[in-house]
């Protein structure tokens, strides 16, 4: 039996002016799920990443959560849908440099109306799951890279979304620093039940997703489909 997906995409296209970006894409990501989403630099990723996230329209095919199309969403629905249920993460956490680790993971639950003790009871909560509590009163400018994007992970996840969406989260830091990362968000999103999806060009970092999802020229291809051929890869 099939689980229902939570997420899903069906024939994405998307151009910048002539350059075309996705080109046929599909994804299926179902709850709870860890996909990376895998490919060279320039493969289509980010773009994919951001339509997924509703942070960006494709020119074609349909992204569906939860069983409604995007497109059926205005502004207004989709900003809620982002702010509610997805949480993001990139290459450089986007931590506001003049807010403490505590008060950066705590602002999404203040932004939601929640009383600042309860939200910096949550804050920590999460602080002490991505194993950076002690750095709650730094910072990111006083932090290392690591901490920074474990805070982050800390900040995407502290509204309990349906889905965290990551471009390249580990993508500037060194091996020891992106196990430690990717060990704390797959072991906090296994408890929380929260899908991820996980774009990377580094094979260290898919190896801890449940399933890969490779991008070749804007197409996808299932990693566990054959190889692909040189003509193939030409084409
Ligand atoms: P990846 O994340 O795999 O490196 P991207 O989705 O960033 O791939 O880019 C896919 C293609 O689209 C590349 O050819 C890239 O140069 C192009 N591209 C991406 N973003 C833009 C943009 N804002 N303007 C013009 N071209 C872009
Ligand atoms: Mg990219």
């Amino acid at each position: 039996m099939s689980t229902p997906s939570l997420l899903s995409a069906e024939g994405l296209t998307k151009a910048y002016g002539k350059t075309p970006a996705l080109r046929g894409v599909g994804i299926d990501v179902r709850p709870g799920e860890f996909v990376a989403v895998t490919g060279a630099s320039g493969s289509g990723k980010s773009t994919l990443l951001h339509c997924l996230a509703g942070i960006a329209r494709p020119d074609e095919g349909t992204v569906t959560y939860a069983g409604e199309p995007l497109h059926r969403f205005d502004e207004e629905r989709l900003s809620e849908l982002r702010r509610t249920e997805f949480g993001v993460v990139f290459q450089f956490g986007q931590l506001i440099p003049e807010l403490s680790a505590l008060d950066n993971v705590a602002l999404p639950l203040l932004l939601a109306g929640r009383p600042r003790a309860a939200a910096q009871a949550e804050a920590d909560a999460w602080l002490e799951r991505f194993g950076v509590r002690g750095q709650r009163e730094l910072r990111p400018g006083a932090m290392s890279g690591g901490q920074t994007q474990r805070v982050a992970l800390a900040r995407a996840l502290v509204t309990e979304p349906k889905v965290v969406f990551a471009d390249e989260p580990t993508g500037a830091l060194d091996s020891l620093a992106t196990e430690q990362v990717l060990a704390s968000l797959v072991h906090a999103t296994r408890e929380t039940h929260t899908a991820v999806v996980l774009v990377t060009h580094e094979a260290q970092v898919a190896a801890y997703a449940d399933r890969e999802v490779r991008l070749l020229d804007g197409t996808t291809r299932d990693a566990s489909a054959a190889p692909v051929t040189p003509t193939e890869a030409t084409r």
